[in-house]
């Protein structure tokens, strides 16, 4: 099992490992700071490096219960001490854009009574499906860039709590949160990851953080369009 870095640090650049097994083009590694693709966020790209011999990771994905670390080259030997470097600039993006489709997400849960039911997190812009949403149209998208503009407004700082299953769910319960979800998560998961936003919203998720809402920036909704079934995706940018 590769230990995730990332989950107690979304701000770790930098770590050493150890190469624990490798396929043609991947190794896998004893721990890592690279996101693996999930949950709706993207792959983080880097660098892992030998000391002799500097490779780029093109691509993390998590299969068949292990983090393969694709590389632009081959790979290292099993046992050999590496230095893994992700791309930041690259990942803090996705954070921002995560953390900051979490406050849409509330945003619109609160006003409009919407479930997010996908997104996809990834640099540039990004996207989030609701629904019952049938229309979207411009008043409607300005009230709504204005609302979540005035929460990343608001400095709030997000904290990551890790708490025994049932603690988790009963924390989100307590606060009126839908936790249908996670109770199917399998048994065998007993520490959950839960990210809290001030006041404003409390999720259990895995994936990448800012540590306060300032470090957003703003929204900037774009385009939306329907994708069957009630479902409607709204595309958003950030701005500073
Ligand atoms: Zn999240």
């Amino acid at each position: 099992m590769t230990e995730l870095l990332h989950m107690r640090d979304n701000y770790a650049k930098e770590f050493d490992a150890v190469v624990e097994s490798i396929g043609d083009d991947y190794v896998v590694l004893n721990r890592t700071t690279f996101y693996p693709e999930g949950g709706g966020q993207s792959t983080d790209f880097g660098k892992l490096s030998d000391g002799v011999r500097t490779v780029d990771v093109t691509e993390v994905r998590k299969i068949e219960g292990t983090i393969r670390h694709k590389l632009d080259g081959s790979p290292f030997d099993v046992g050999t001490e590496v230095h893994g470097e992700i791309d930041w600039s690259r990942r803090y993006e996705c954070m921002r854009f995560h953390t900051c489709q979490h406050v849409l997400s509330r945003y619109l849960q609160l006003n409009y009574d919407v479930v997010t039911v996908g997104n996809m997190i990834k640099p540039g812009e990004s996207r989030a499906d609701y629904t019952p949403l049938q229309s979207f149209d411009e008043d409607m998208k300005r009230k709504v860039e204005v609302g979540v503009n005035e929460i990343l407004d608001q400095n709030i700082d997000i904290e990551i709590r890790f708490m025994p299953r049932g603690d988790a769910i009963a924390f989100l319960n307590q606060r009126g949160y839908q936790t249908r979800y996670l109770e199917m998560v399998p048994e065998s998961v007993q520490d959950f990851r839960v990210m809290i936003i001030g006041d404003f919203d409390v999720a259990s998720c895995a994936g990448t953080h800012v540590k306060n809402t300032s470090e957003i920036g703003h929204i900037q909704i774009g385009k939306s369009k329907n994708v069957g079934a009630g479902k409607r995706r709204i595309y958003f940018k950030l701005t500073d």
